[in-house]
């Protein structure tokens, strides 16, 4: 899970930027209209965190840009503002939700989970395919009750694969999305067909791994 982080208060952003790193989430912080801008139009994001009042422009501004740049992020709003009528127009402009400071990191996450659920029809906190279940709560993967061990890297790639069901998500996106801009320059993208070899091993002791396709030359797709 990929995530910018528009804010312009240090503190907040640096707790929730640790925060979201440990929730195995790859975040990126803006503090300024600018930078945020900049990051929109050159990374891919699942989720962005907007902040409406910024020093150098309007959050609002921001969310218009978003939908230019990023057709399948995610957007939250998180506003001090007691204006009302900032959070509605940030609805219809099509924002996910709000979250209204101060807020606790464990809601922020629920909201996440909520609205990952609503946009994919998941209707509880677990994804299943072809007999397993992954539990993003403990982010653990079962077939029929007994747990399998999956490393966090592992786990990352599956669950955003499975997100984004019956689309071929290539080398690249999937190295984004577990580093982030810290993906080294010498980064090599057998890394991710080591990852994914891994998983196939790991689940496939278990049933078949069918629905985990490789799609020649490009990347892999989740089949359902
Ligand atoms: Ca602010």
């Amino acid at each position: 899970m990929r995530v910018l982080l528009v804010e312009d208060e240090k503190l907040l952003a640096e707790e929730l930027v640790l925060y979201l790193g440990k929730e195995q989430m790859v975040c990126d912080w803006a503090s300024t209209y600018a930078e945020a801008s900049e990051s929109l139009a050159v990374n891919q994001y699942d989720f962005i965190f907007l902040d409406l009042g910024l020093p150098d422009g309007d959050g609002l501004d921001l969310l218009a840009e978003s939908k230019t740049y990023q057709k399948h992020a995610l957007v939250i709003i998180l506003t001090a503002r007691a204006d009302v009528d900032d959070r509605v127009r940030g609805l219809e402009m099509g924002a996910d939700d709000y979250l209204s400071k101060p807020f606790s990191f464990l809601e922020l996450k629920a909201r996440m989970q909520a609205i990952l659920r609503r946009k994919s029809g998941w209707n509880k906190e677990e994804i299943k395919i072809g007999g397993f279940v992954l539990d993003l709560d403990s982010w653990m993967v079962a077939f029929q009750g007994e747990k399998i061990l999956l490393t966090k890297k592992e786990f990352s790639l599956l669950h955003f694969l499975l997100i984004h069901p019956n689309r071929v998500i290539n080398r690249f996106q999937l190295a984004e999305h577990i580093w982030g801009d810290h993906m080294e320059d010498d980064y090599q993208s057998n890394y991710i067909d080591v990852h994914i070899k891994n998983i196939r091993k790991k689940l496939g002791s278990y049933a078949s791994v069918k629905w985990l396709e490789t799609v020649r030359g490009v990347g892999y797709k989740i089949k359902t």
